[in-house]
């Protein structure tokens, strides 16, 4: 089983993130970008287990045509636009941005990802690679509070996500790069107080 959910339909890239790995699996899911804004999500596989269980197709909000249709048209334009493409190329220069810019950061510990599907690392030590944590959030808050919202991940809460709309134009990249490089410098500079990310911790 396959969770495409997050990085399917063209996310990294390929049509299908497992394409990227060779695999052949029996269950696929999706959501998120599949309604195009609209509440849909979809398990696709072989009769045989789906059918198991009859009643599966009467949850409450299951089934709903205007979802569908939003579902459809958007499947549509990623396969007309041949957006897993596009994808790949805006990827490769968001990614090559993010690694010109991580020769000045020393926060930035690593970029890595698949088309707009991207990670970066913050560290304090490029050496130690001792997470950046504290730093991260003080990023996201500096380069939300300049127009990019991007959020925090990963098991020490030291990764950028970035996986903003597949339809980013390379103008809106540019601008990202520069709030991105300035939100860093700020942290750096200790220009970000503890006190402005303090009521957000836990989160
Ligand atoms: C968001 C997400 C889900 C949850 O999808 P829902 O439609 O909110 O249930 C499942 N898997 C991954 C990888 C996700 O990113």
């Amino acid at each position: 089983m396959v969770d495409e959910v997050k990085v399917g339909l063209g996310r990294t890239g390929w049509l299908h993130a497992f394409q990227a790995e060779g695999l052949e699996p029996d269950v696929v899911t999706f959501g998120k970008g599949l309604g195009g804004g609209l509440p849909l999500s979809a398990v696709v596989g072989p009769a045989e287990v789906l059918d198991v269980m009859p009643a599966f197709a009467i949850q409450t909000t299951a089934g709903n045509p205007v979802c569908a249709s939003a579902g459809r048209a958007v499947l549509r334009t990623i396969l007309e636009d041949d957006l897993a493409a596009v994808v790949r190329r805006r990827g490769d220069v968001f990614a090559a941005g993010l690694r010109e810019l991580a020769n000045l950061p020393a926060l930035i510990g690593d970029v890595r990802g698949r088309g707009l599907a991207i990670g970066v690392d913050l560290v304090r030590d490029r050496g130690t690679r001792e997470p950046a944590r504290a730093e991260t959030a003080k990023v996201v808050y500096r380069a939300f509070e300049l127009g990019v919202v991007l959020f925090y991940v990963g098991l020490r809460s030291n990764v950028l996500e970035l996986t903003p709309p597949l339809t980013l134009s390379d103008n809106e990249i540019r601008e990202a790069l520069e709030v991105l490089d300035r939100a860093l410098s700020d942290v750096e500079a200790g220009r970000v107080p503890d006190e402005v990310v303090a009521p957000f911790a836990g989160w």
